[in-house]
């Protein structure tokens, strides 16, 4: 992955999928990863390496369990994310919420986040933040350390794996990526805009729960 060279960041830390492997080094306890994490979300809240730093009311950093299972991971955070400091609050994030709802036991505890951590203004996507903010989304991975992402979306899913496909042609099936595994959905605000898109998201969150439900998480 192409990184810009940001203090603490490492490509060991890219290493998710290799770290959870049986036998593979821990990484520090869960209360250490968990001091880590608080840390990290300071050291990004108070950010100023990339000019949204200016516009933004407050960066988004996460919301979710500090041992999750499955991370989502979206673009971008919204007006309502921005304001509220926190990921996935607007529609989206509602719909997003009622996925989980519906994935019940099969998900188990679970995170949500960001590429970028700060709202771009316009909600217009700015790809060179992005590279600026990425070794962030790396730190809090290999400190969560969870099994499988769930990239929400295009940019998502091309930041996590450059390599794959266009989002409808992957979005509701399982794949390896160098980061680890991967299950891409379509961005709930994309449910949102067609009938035809929200089956789509129904009908591959219930694909995510089939596969979440399979043994087959647990011993990759
Ligand atoms: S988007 Fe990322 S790099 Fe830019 S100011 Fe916010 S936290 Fe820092």
């Amino acid at each position: 992955m192409g990184l810009d060279p940001v203090p603490n960041a490492s490509s060991r830390q890219v290493q998710l999928a290799d770290d959870r492997r049986p036998g593979a080094a821990s990484a520090g306890s869960a209360r250490e990863r968990r001091r880590a994490f608080e840390a990290l979300s300071e050291e990004i809240r108070r950010c100023t390496r990339c000019p949204l730093s200016a516009s933004r009311t407050q960066a988004v950093v996460y919301r979710g369990s500090f041992a999750p299972r499955i991370v989502f991971v979206g673009e971008a955070p919204g007006a309502e994310e921005d304001r509220q400091g926190v990921p996935f609050v607007g529609r989206s994030g509602k719909l997003l919420d009622r996925a989980v709802a519906s994935l019940g036991p099969a998900l188990g505890e679970y995170g949500v986040l960001n590429l970028l951590k700060c709202r771009p203004p316009g909600n217009r996507f700015d790809p060179s933040a992005a590279r600026t903010c990425r070794p962030y989304l790396e730190r809090q991975l290999a400190l969560l350390r969870p099994r499988a992402l769930v990239p929400l979306g295009a940019r998502a899913l091309a930041a996590l794996d450059p390599t794959a496909a266009p989002i409808l042609s992957v979005a509701g099936a399982p794949r390896r990526a160098a980061v680890g595994w991967l299950f891409p959905l379509i961005h709930p605000a994309a449910a949102l805009r067609s009938r035809r898109r929200k089956e789509r998201w129904e009908h591959d969150v219930r694909a995510l729960e089939s596969w979440l439900g399979s043994s087959r998480l647990e011993i990759l």
